[in-house]
């Protein structure tokens, strides 16, 4: 795959002049969505984005996972801190996603892949203190119903200690037709 990129930036390069934009979003919103492969190439488009008019931010699921929501401190949390101090950033929006990888995860298939790739499930709770598989899929960010976790992840984000007061949103896309759907009143 690497090589296949290198190929495919020397075309890009010959082909393309890329426009110049500014540094800081001048939407002035950061959002915040799954690393999903299917939102590539069509999450921007859903949302009529274009280059240099926000900060996107991609975790598994868009989520914080549980161990980091209790004091609001992870890298999501830095990132949009630089945002809003550095960048400008005045509103957030989470968009997460349907049929997300992280409602679906199975403990087991989880423990055995990770044994094949020659890491021990059992070792690695134990280090990390986190108590047991559950704790492990926690970790990994499981969740049941992606509306209700979008708010969620809101609510933390609109209470870290490192954010100041601006408006949090939350929204889910619809992966397959890209049809977006607010979260922000369901609880
Ligand atoms: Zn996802």
């Amino acid at each position: 795959m690497i090589n296949e990129i290198l190929n495919n930036n020397k075309q890009f390069l010959q082909q393309t002049n890329v426009p110049q934009v500014g540094h800081a979003p001048c939407k002035r919103t950061a959002i915040v969505t799954c690393m999903d492969c299917r939102l590539v190439g069509m999450f921007e488009s859903a949302l009529g984005l274009e280059r240099g008019d926000v900060l996107e931010l991609r975790t598994a699921g868009a989520t914080i996972s549980q161990p980091d929501r209790v004091n609001a401190n992870n890298d999501l949390i830095r990132s949009l801190a630089g945002g809003i101090y550095l960048l400008g950033v005045r509103e957030i929006i989470v968009v997460g996603h349907t049929e997300c990888g992280l409602t679906k995860i199975n403990p087991t298939a989880l423990s055995a892949s990770m044994q094949a790739m020659g890491v021990d499930p059992k070792t690695l709770i134990e280090q990390e203190h986190l108590g047991n598989m559950d704790g492990l899929v926690n970790w990994m960010g499981a969740f049941q119903d992606v509306h209700i976790n979008v708010q969620q992840v809101v609510d933390v984000i609109k209470k870290s200690p490192f954010l100041p007061d601006i408006p949090v949103h939350g929204l889910v896309i619809d992966i397959n037709t890209g049809e977006l759907t607010t979260a922000d009143t369901i609880q």
